[in-house]
């Protein structure tokens, strides 16, 4: 079940919840994390010509002296520093609810942590929490069965990985809240981990098939019969990695709304009892609902009938036992990291349990354990302050919009109708969630696991047919991130990201807006993006370009797609060639850095403008638009296990660090004229590639 979010929301970076985490509790106390410069002179690598490459002028030497913490597969400057910090100031908070709580808000939050922290415990109970599950799918007569047992699975919190289904607002009618099944199914992170014919991917094909087997085993099963079951989740997976629709085809709209009536779609998956499994899970009665993927589903209802009970069985059980892997004992712990983390990530040990589970505890009730979060992290002031960077970055696309060389005057009364309709969150949400009805017991960590997405589920579900809530957030406070919602037609910033090194009342204007202010940027540019400019004001799929500035548009993010997908993502590894990346897949992101940085200049410049002081005044000998362009791009100063850059190359829609800044500032003619670059060098090009 994947039934939080519909659209995929468009974010400032990657999430983080990547790495995998350690078994054991760990010895002494956490150490605060230092702070973090929001400009650091020590990280300039000043041997490097900032014309030929200003990621390493910019970061060159913060990425020779920052090797990638052993725990870690992708170490930002700004981006994992801050995480750090945060989690540090979250377990603070955790480890005290849970020793003295002084709310029941903090004994609810207190008891999740304390549980996931209490490993012996862990130990104890062994299998037994996902016991009920197994026994179940072993009670699997035949295929008629399925949609009975998948939704008693998911009843009780266990994902049962076929598909996904929620509630999310309709395309078309933003207004409305629909009943959405997605494609799903698949464990490695990727179709093309299954399907491409290459050595790289038949490498890890043939370890995943030795790690099935590894934990069938564990799971009590005898090497033969392991052997078989792998076999079965690896054919049962490939087939539906086969019919999956591509991320890349995903990110237009239109390849994933097919709106069908509910008798439709039964005809088109008749070999599964919809009715039963849609009655079973408990949501509300619809007669239409939305299929992203109408071929994947094809696909399954052949799956279905072709492979026999027994396949089936090894599937959901695969599935019920790696959604816990990490939460069952350290044997099962150090399996699924051994695969998951070490094999394709390149993570050399686990992620520190405290650290674990301050995320856990965080997803699992952001909203309870956000309120006093930003009582000590976020001053009013700060919001304040938000609101009017906020107001000076709309100025800048406003100003922008107006100047544009492509678009004619309807268009740009359409664009800016829909500029003055985003709407932005700021901090944290207006009112807070409840949590009161989740049961959270100590020593039941997977138990309480189960409940928190019951419980998340049925929140999704009682939306179907109700008025969309605006206030809603998608992010809880600590969160170093931030997003652009295409369907709410709005930005939102949490707190976790509204700090140093992004925002800091302690530095000059221009590294502000280098940091915080590019981010602010490149969120309202989302809205204009080859995705997001596909949906207006209002938040609904709908033309409202002129049909020939929708053909200036295309060319325009074709040259940007091409530009991007000559950049490399992934360096050669012995006989595998590198990894370029997916110019189409990341463009969307592409876009959003490349306007982002050039409004949130322009918002400089009016911001200077405005105190009586000039662009050309130096601080530590950088002029103001220096410090502009050098604050941003060491927000992307980076390592990343090469397993893990090739990943991303597949799965991630953000460029790494360094084309993030060097293909930004490529297609912005002020960088060049800040660093006195000659036309022609590679970060001053005779000819560059614009879209907003
Ligand atoms: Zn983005």
């Amino acid at each position: 079940m994947n039934c939080t979010r519909i659209l995929p929301i468009l974010l400032i970076a990657a999430g983080a919840a990547l790495a995998q985490t350690a078994p054991q509790a760990d010895s002494g106390k956490p150490a605060p994390p230092p702070a973090i410069k929001s400009f650091d002179l020590t990280a300039i690598d000043k041997t490097a010509d900032p014309c030929t490459d200003f990621y390493q002028f910019a970061c060159g030497n913060w990425v020779k002296n920052n090797p990638i913490p052993g725990d870690q597969v992708r170490w930002a400057r700004s981006f994992s520093l801050l995480r750090e910090r945060n989690r540090y100031l979250l377990w603070q908070e955790l480890d005290a609810a849970a020793a003295s709580p002084k709310s029941p808000l903090q004994k609810q939050f207190g008891n999740y942590f304390a549980a996931c922290m209490d490993t012996s415990t862990v130990e104890k109970k062994g299998l037994s929490p996902i016991q009920p599950a197994f026994k179940a799918i072993d009670g699997l007569k035949n295929a008629k069965q399925l949609p009975a047992l998948m939704s008693k699975l998911e009843n009780g919190g266990t994902p049962d990985g076929f598909f996904g289904f929620g509630v999310g607002q309709d395309d078309k009618d933003s207004t409305k809240q629909i009943a959405q099944l997605y494609q799903g199914g698949l464990s490695l992170p990727d179709r093309d981990y299954y399907i491409v014919d290459n050595k790289h991917f038949g490498d890890i094909r043939a370890q995943y098939a030795e790690h099935l087997k590894k934990m069938f085993a564990l799971a009590g099963d005898a090497p033969e019969a392991a052997a078989k079951e792998a076999a079965d989740v690896i054919r049962i997976e490939t087939a539906m990695a086969k019919a999956s629709t591509s991320r890349t085809d995903l990110r237009e709209p239109e390849n994933r709304y097919h709106i069908y009536t509910l008798v439709d779609f039964e005809k088109l998956m008749p070999a599964f009892d919809w009715n039963t499994y849609f009655h079973a899970v408990g949501i509300g009665s619809f007669d239409s609902l939305n299929v992203a993927s109408p071929n994947f589903f094809k696909a399954l209802n052949d799956l279905v009938q072709s492979e026999p009970v027994n396949a089936w069985k090894s599937y959901l059980r695969w599935h019920a036992l790696h959604a816990q892997a990490s939460n069952l004992p350290k044997a099962f712990f150090d399996e699924n990291f051994a695969f998951f983390g070490k094999t394709l990530q390149g993570q050399k040990e686990p992620v520190a349990r405290w650290k674990q589970c301050s995320s856990m505890t965080d997803n699992a009730l952001g909203e309870a354990v956000g309120q006093d979060w930003v009582k000590q992290n976020f001053p009013p002031a700060a919001k304040a302050s938000m609101d009017k960077l906020v107001a000076a970055l709309e100025k800048s696309l406003g100003d922008d919009i107006k100047t544009l060389p492509w678009m004619t005057d309807p268009t740009e009364k359409a664009a800016e109708e829909k500029l003055a309709m985003i709407r932005n969150k700021i901090g944290y949400p207006e009112k807070w969630r409840h949590y009161s009805s989740v049961k959270v017991k100590r020593g039941d960590l997977i138990g309480n696991i189960h409940r928190s997405t019951v419980y998340e589920r049925n929140y999704n579900f009682a939306k179907l047919g109700q008025p969309v809530d605006e206030k809603e957030w998608g992010m809880t406070p600590p969160t170093v991130n931030a997003y652009y919602d295409p369907s709410f037609n709005d930005i939102n910033f949490p707190a976790g990201i509204l700090q140093p090194p992004f925002f800091d009342f302690t530095i000059d204007p221009a590294v502000n807006f280098g940091g915080i202010g590019v981010v602010i940027g490149h969120e309202m540019t989302h809205g204009f993006d080859d995705e997001g400019s596909k949906y207006d004001g209002k938040g609904n799929l709908r033309e409202w370009q002129t049909a020939e500035d929708r053909k200036a548009f295309t060319e325009r993010t074709d040259c940007v797609a091409k530009e991007y997908g000559g950049f490399e993502a992934a360096p050669a590894q012995g006989d595998t060639a590198a990894q370029l990346l997916n110019g189409k897949l990341t463009l969307g992101e592409n876009t959003a850095d490349n306007g982002g940085l050039r409004i949130a200049y322009l918002a400089l410049l009016d911001t200077l403008a405005a105190q009586g002081k000039s662009i050309d005044e130096k601080i530590d000998g950088f002029t103001a638009k220096q410090r502009y362009f050098i604050g941003f791009a060491q927000v992307w100063c980076q390592n990343q296990t090469d397993q893990s850059a090739r990943q991303a190359a597949l799965t991630d829609p953000h460029s790494p660090g360094r084309w993030r800044v060097n293909g930004s500032v490529q297609n912005f003619d002020e960088f060049g004229k800040a660093f006195g670059c000659s036309k022609g060098q590679p970060m001053y090009p005779a000819s560059s590639c614009r879209v907003w």
